[in-house]
């Protein structure tokens, strides 16, 4: 039986690759490589970089072209998927539809209808842009101390997370629904027929699937549902190649396809998500039928600020990812990036700097505005212009600040006195869409049931979200209340930041990752390698990472990145080698077509026409 490894790693690992794939795809890339890297040594990494073994030989090589409409996901069936709806005339959001369900059974660590998601969608015929937040909400006889153990302490991180305790009202269906009844141009049902088919006659299971399974097998097999799925009778993770069946998520897609949310929101399915939750051994949760039948999908205003030319829109509360990217952007934005470029050590001092300083007003500030009052100053220029001054310091090479220095700032408001900083802890899964149709519908959608496999449990063929340990497991510090405490009805804070970029009035890119707390570095350096150092979105996407949230600083390890690190060592910083697995999709909107990017570290794929 092979070794399960312990089940607190979550950023997939590589399974073992074959000399002969290897090579293959290192034929692969030193054919494409001279002809779409032309930048020095860190942009030729993005196309060296390549981890093969998450996809195929060609996946996330160079960018995919198309003229009219473009789907980029985590995985090729959910990418097919999403492609035959808009080819039989459906909208982005009937592609995305269908692409999630895909996902959902193709991908189950990752994201799901027992989830939630945040999405982005600028109308074509309207021209408007609208975010929906499907997050998923703290049942209402949750309170501050949900995370708070016998002995009074916060728990364990993983003694949270799997069983029932974490369990917030999943959101992603409802919010499937109201996207649907706002953009959908295909009937409903229809959206979910290749998922319905595939879990049906069963998918070939991958490597990094079988990988996955392996790295959490010890977590899965507690719960006999998720077991006997996942591992055979005697714990051995399912093999890459097995055609896996999944008919109870058929099943469940039949009664949501037949009866609309509200099969998913009462009745038997719901009752059987409250009964597992509630009866979890060891953990179990308080999640009760009225939560699920209270659900609501909520529209809300995006976040938006400018960048040197482009406009950049994002999720707001519950969301930190706009915010935290508009903060580090209006940092940098008197620098000259472009100058600088993507190989100077300088520029990452510069990224990594406003990052931290960023990430404090982000522990400090925000969370569900629904719930707490925000600071409304996070994004006002003179105040972004006054924490730049901060990043001075090194703007010859020289130190980096101290962690005293990075403190949270005091936007311009009367409330920033009120809350202590946030103890929540993000680990990665996820998955992010992006799609482009023929009727100029934009698409910018990040999902995910929070941790790989979330919960753990399985009901009716799907996973249960872990989601409310996004919420600090402390209520407050010193007797200030954290912002991001758990409250009855509260959305979790997020770091998911799906987005879409105007130029010249005109959505010209739809971007987001996976990642956990990294996604704000995923995004923010991407948008700064396309904008800045002008790469093209495939470039961009495998550009090798450095990211900074708190001090340390990340560097990609096995790519050039780590070149840097010496240099990065001499500012002050303490340098880490790390798998960083993020999950970069996206689609650059040009006057000549569409050009698709996925990221070379997962499954994905673009495919368009
Ligand atoms: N739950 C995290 C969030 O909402 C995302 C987790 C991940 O990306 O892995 O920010």
């Amino acid at each position: 039986m092979p070794q399960a490894r312990s089940n607190r790693r979550q950023e997939p690992q590589a399974p073992p690759l074959s000399p002969s794939r290897l090579s293959s795809i290192l034929v692969a890339l030193a054919l494409v490589a001279g002809a779409f890297f032309p930048h020095p040594a860190l942009a030729q990494q993005a196309a060296d970089a390549v981890q093969p073994e998450v996809g195929g030989a060609t996946a996330g090589v160079r960018a995919v072209s198309a003229q009219h409409e473009m789907v980029v996901t985590a995985h090729p069936e959910a990418s097919k998927a999403g492609l035959a709806m808009l080819e039989k005339g459906g909208s982005a959001i009937d592609a995305m539809i269908a692409a999630q369900l895909v996902l959902g059974l193709v991908e189950p660590q990752s994201s799901g209808i027992g989830g939630g998601a945040f999405l982005l969608v600028h109308d074509g015929a309207s021209g408007r842009l609208v975010t929906y937040d499907g997050r998923e909400t703290a049942p209402m006889a949750a309170s501050g101390d949900l995370f708070i153990g016998e002995d009074g302490e916060a728990m364990k991180f993983f003694d949270a997370v799997i069983g029932g305790r974490s369990v917030g009202t999943p959101g992603t269906v409802a919010l499937l629904a109201a996207a649907h009844r706002k953009h959908g141009r295909l009937p409903w049902a229809e959206l979910f027929e290749p998922a319905i088919e595939l879990a049906d006659k069963g998918f070939a299971v991958t490597e990094r699937f079988n990988a996955l399974v392996a790295a959490n097998a010890e977590s899965l097999a507690r719960f006999e549902a998720t077991r006997k799925y996942f591992l055979s009778e005697e714990g051995v993770p399912i093999f890459p190649g097995t055609v896996l069946r999944n008919p109870a998520y058929a099943d469940t897609l039949r009664a949501i396809a037949k009866d609309g949310e509200k099969a998913f929101y009462s009745g038997p399915i719901a009752e059987d998500i409250v009964k597992t939750i509630q009866a979890a051994e060891g953990n179990p949760g308080l999640l009760s039928l009225d939560d699920l039948a209270a659900y609501q999908v909520k529209e809300r205003e995006p976040v938006c600020f400018d960048y040197r030319d482009a406009k950049i829109c994002g999720m707001g509360p519950p969301s930190s990812g706009a915010l935290t990217i508009g903060q580090i952007l209006g940092m940098v934005e008197n620098r000259d990036m472009a100058a600088l470029g993507a190989d100077n050590p300088e520029s990452w001092r510069l990224i990594g700097e406003a990052s931290r300083l960023a990430f404090a007003d982000r522990g400090r500030y925000m969370a569900d505005s629904d719930f707490v009052d925000m600071p409304a100053g996070l994004l006002n220029r003179s105040y972004l212009a006054g924490r730049a001054k901060l990043l001075s310091g090194g703007s010859d090479g020289g130190p980096v600040l101290t962690q005293n220095d990075v403190q949270p700032g005091m936007p311009p408001d009367d409330r920033t006195l009120l809350y202590a900083d946030d103890q929540a802890l993000e680990l990665p899964s996820t998955s992010h869409l992006a799609i482009v149709d023929r009727f100029g519908t934009v698409v910018s959608m990040t999902t995910t049931i929070e941790n790989a496999y979330g919960s753990r449990l399985m009901v009716r063929g799907f996973l249960l979200n872990n989601e409310l340990t996004d919420f600090s497991f402390v209520p407050e510090v010193a007797g200030r209340p954290v912002a991001n405490r758990v409250e009855p009805g509260k959305r979790p804070r997020s770091s998911m930041a799906p987005t879409i970029v105007y130029r010249g009035g005109k959505p010209w890119l739809a971007i987001g990752s996976p990642g956990g707390s990294r996604i704000i570095g995923y995004v923010a350096k991407t948008l700064i390698a396309m904008i800045d150092w002008k790469m093209d979105i495939q470039q961009a996407v495998g550009l090798p990472h450095l990211v900074n949230r708190f001090g340390t600083y990340d560097v990609e390890e096995g790519t050039t990145a780590e070149a840097l690190a010496p240099a990065l060592s001499e500012y002050g910083y303490r340098v880490e080698a790390k798998n960083l697995n993020s999950g970069l999709h996206g689609i650059m909107i040009g006057e000549n077509g569409l050009a698709g990017g996925a990221d070379p570290r997962r499954e994905g794929v673009a495919l368009g026409n």
